[in-house]
């Protein structure tokens, strides 16, 4: 299996190439040059596989140039070991009237990257031997929040690469920030920045974007990289729980083999949802794919009327990691959509560029608008919403699942459709502990509260135990303290090498 650019440039390549590239040479994101279709009895085939053999399954015919005992030491290292917190990975509970919540943060940081970024170190370092890479590479992430910590984790003491991870002195909640400043690792570093988070993100997208920079670590051995969702390597490994979810609902009785599902994915940047759109295209029985934003709709009026317009207030809400304006993934997108046409992808690229739109009509939106509907909700109805399934269903959502729960509930109001319906849950209500005790008991309910008073009473609320490694955070020591003014990032990096060097 080849990949190629969305935009149609440079030749092709394996996937190792791709995922130590990252972005592909023209600026475009790599897609497989052929979709690999499955057949219709892979749900019944994964049914009695544990979650590793069924990533190795769907994994197989993506990594071409990956040999089989490599991809299962990847999904080995990456879901086993006792670094998810629940026997399934990524288990799947089951509602009244056609209703199921697919959990994907069991892992070690209580938040869906993890699916993805327990995996692609692994992935990553292989393709460095496959290469013949010989330097180690610099993993540099700027983080709002949840991806750093789930690069951190995934990244912690594997061969030959290096992550820094660059979070926002005051951008980040308490429990985010503790769970990055304790971490522990031989090959990590946790940098705050003095400033916010789009000053973190500009001076990582200046330091890759200085080639003096990199040729000055490619001198002493280092090769810059990024861990972020446009990466194939973080893509390829969501498509495994769609598989893995309708597998589980053929196993529990829920739906017949061939059944169509409609999953209803909570969206920032169009990663989650799209490989949704992939295991549809590989012969999972796939009905609609439900689009699911906060107040940063961009997505959903994209979605309706097909024009892409990134000109508008940027809102912070409780659900942050889907405050997103530009939603990068939606390029692969635009690719099928378009039958492959290069071209016309290129252009609206650059038109968003240049004037922050762009609008696709005709064919390729009639053909996204088959598989793909959107809806977004507001602060007040997530919350309502996190209050009123706690109180008919004793479950306890997250404000980003919260989100997807609320449009699915819409989905069924607007349409006639009762497919059995997948909510897709991207992180532990324990995550977002003060969102979701203000959800339930009122905003005076966490005034004057610690963090961990908070998780305490949340987790006597619902009588479901905090995450272990949220738990444990009061007690870790601070491992990092280091703090640079946002102008000396770089700086900051050639430190972290140098320590690291000299131990
Ligand atoms: C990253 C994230 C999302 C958005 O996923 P995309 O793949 O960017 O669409 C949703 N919820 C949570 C909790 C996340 O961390």
């Amino acid at each position: 299996m080849k990949y190629i650019s969305t935009r149609g440039g440079g030749s092709p390549c394996t996937a190792a190439e791709a995922i130590k590239a990252g972005l592909a040479p023209d600026g475009g994101l790599f897609v497989p040059e052929a979709t690999p279709e499955l057949g219709g009895n892979m749900p019944e085939e994964l049914a009695p596989l544990g979650y590793q053999e069924r990533a190795a399954r769907i994994l197989t015919p993506f990594l071409t140039d990956y040999t089989a005992a490599e991809i299962k030491a990847s999904v080995l290292a990456a879901y086993g070991g006792g670094k998810f917190d629940h026997a399934a990975v990524a288990p799947l509970q089951t509602f009244g009237d056609g209703f199921s919540v697919l959990e994907l943060w069991h892992g070690p940081t209580s938040a869906f990257k993890d699916m993805a970024l327990q995996l692609l170190p692994h992935l990553l370092s292989q393709a460095l031997a496959k290469t013949r890479e010989a330097r180690e590479v610099v993993i540099l992430v700027a983080t709002s929040g949840d991806t750093g910590k789930a690069a951190l984790e995934g990244f912690r003491d594997v061969k030959q690469t290096r992550i820094v991870v660059f979070f926002p002195d005051e951008g980040v909640s308490e429990v985010q920030r503790l769970q990055m400043v304790t971490q522990e690792g031989g090959n990590v570093a946790v940098v705050a920045v003095n400033g916010n988070f789009d000053d973190a993100q500009t001076g990582v997208k200046s330091i890759f974007n200085d080639p003096g920079f990199s040729a000055e670590l490619g001198e002493r051995g280092f090769l810059l990289s990024s861990a972020n969702s446009i990466n194939w390597g973080r893509l390829v490994p969501q498509i495994v729980y769609y598989y893995s979810a309708y597998a589980d609902l053929v196993k529990g009785g829920r739906i017949r083999s061939g059944q169509e599902v409609n999953f209803v994915v909570p969206t920032g940047n169009f990663g989650n949802i799209l490989a949704g759109y992939y295991a549809k295209q590989m012969g999972l029985p796939v009905g609609r794919l439900i689009c699911a934003a906060n107040k940063n709709n961009v997505l959903t009026d994209f979605l309706r009327t097909g024009v892409y317009d990134r000109r508008r207030e940027f809102f912070k809400t409780m659900s942050p990691s889907m405050d997103i304006l530009i939603s990068s993934n939606l390029e692969r997108l635009l690719y099928y959509a378009t039958g492959g046409d290069t071209a016309q992808v290129s252009a609206w690229m650059s038109e968003l560029n240049a004037s922050g739109a762009y609008r696709v009509a005709g064919t390729p939106l009639a053909r996204i608008q088959e598989t793909f509907w959107s809806g977004w909700a507001d602060e007040s109805t997530t919350a309502k919403t996190i209050r009123a399934v706690y109180e008919h269903c004793r479950y306890l959502l997250d404000p980003h699942t919260a989100v997807a729960w609320s449009v699915a509930e819409e989905y069924r109001r607007e349409t006639s459709d009762r497919t059995p319906l997948v909510v897709v849950s991207t992180a532990s209500p324990f995550k977002f502990n003060h969102s979701v005790l203000a959800a339930l008991s009122g905003p005076g309910a966490t005034r004057g509260k610690g963090e961990f008073d908070i998780l305490r009473e949340l987790s006597a609320a619902t009588g479901r135990t905090v995450p272990k490694a949220l738990a444990t955070l009061e007690h870790k020591p601070v491992r990092h303290r280091a703090l640079t003014d946002k102008a000396a990032m770089a700086d900051a990096v050639r430190d972290v090498l140098h320590i690291v060097k000299d131990n």
